[in-house]
């Protein structure tokens, strides 16, 4: 806490973040905002029921992340972790697509079960920030079903379907959120967004991580009308994800890999946007959207400090 250099200040910060690529940024801005003064509000278009477990990966991969308990090697999932459930699930000639880990399936487990007893996942989820030791507030885009739903060539897949068992190998024609009508800000969005100085975009996904958090109308609404800046990080360096699809969907989606390209998924929602150095030849058409060139690579807490610290930096101190 003592290192944050904007502690004294209190500048609160909403952060809208997908999982394991909006988790490092969230880890940045804790470290310089605070814990306390951060919130963020994860993605649930991702969430999948696998061997009758709820399992919601992008709020685990920032809980895992801001627990410390990320396995930063691999990526994704727990450290130290084993598989012996799921060998024994395969042998058995159960689900054995999506990969769970003996650790993570505790979690899975005592989540299941507390919204089997109608417990919300706001609810569960803080609960297990708390018991986890993350200081954090982390809540859940909403409480309703949302669901992502990719088109492409082969067919209309959930999400986890195109993403993991076919490796995202499709290109999508569209992306759609099944339950976007109803769905409705979880407790304590509105709070977040309307209590922050600033509000950040992760560098994720932005058409499947952040797109279905922008899909819950009155939270995109609340974001249209704000008051304080809000800045975006773009996921591409030299128009290239780090990592995964994005790239390849910025290109059939929005037609290009630019920051502007970057920047018309966020129409009206984005005062600045930061890009990478390898993108600083192509800013034109960002029209009224501010273009930040910095270091976007995190590959350490160093790096991941010094982004966040750029894109506090919006706000005067
Ligand atoms: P997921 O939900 O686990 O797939 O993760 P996110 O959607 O939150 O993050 C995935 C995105 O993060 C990808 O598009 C990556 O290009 C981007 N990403 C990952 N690491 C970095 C990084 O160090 N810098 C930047 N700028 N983007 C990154
Ligand atoms: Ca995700």
């Amino acid at each position: 806490m003592s290192r944050g250099v904007r502690e004294e200040r209190r500048l609160n910060v909403a952060i809208l973040s997908g999982g394991v690529g909006g988790a490092r940024f969230v880890r940045g801005v804790v470290d310089v905002a605070g814990a306390a003064a951060t919130s963020v509000i994860g993605n649930v278009g991702d969430d999948v029921e696998v061997l009758g477990l709820h399992i919601s990966p992008d709020l685990d991969s920032i809980l895992y992340a801001l627990a410390g308990l990320a396995d930063e090697q691999r990526g994704w999932g727990r450290s130290g972790e084993t598989w012996h459930a799921l060998e024994t699930v395969r042998a058995l000639g159960g689900e054995d697509w999506f990969a769970l880990g003996d650790r993570d399936l505790g979690l899975h487990l005592a989540r299941t079960q507390a919204l089997r007893a109608g417990e919300p996942l706001s609810s569960v989820t803080a609960r297990l920030a708390k018991a986890l030791g993350v200081a954090t507030q982390l809540l859940p885009a909403t409480d309703d079903r949302l669901r992502t739903w990719l088109e492409t060539p082969a067919g209309t897949f959930p999400f986890q379907e195109w993403f993991v068992a076919r490796s995202h190998r499709d290109e999508v024609d569209a992306v759609r959120f099944e339950g976007e009508e109803e769905a409705r800000p979880a407790p304590g969005v509105f709070e977040a967004i309307d209590g922050a100085d600033l509000i950040l975009l992760a560098p994720s996904n932005p058409y499947v991580s952040v797109g279905p958090i922008l899909a819950v109308r009155e939270l995109r609404e609340a974001l249209a009308r704000r008051s304080v800046p809000c800045v975006a990080v773009s996921p591409l360096i030299g128009g290239r994800a780090v990592k995964g699809p994005a790239d390849r969907m910025l290109q059939r989606l929005a037609g290009g890999t630019s920051p502007r390209h970057v920047a018309s998924c966020y129409p009206g929602l984005i005062d600045a946007l930061l890009v990478d150095g390898a993108d600083s030849d192509e800013l034109d058409g960002l029209g009224d959207v501010r273009p930040i060139v910095t270091r976007t690579l995190m590959s350490d807490d160093d790096t991941r400090r010094r982004l966040a610290e750029v894109a506090l930096g919006v706000v005067p101190a």
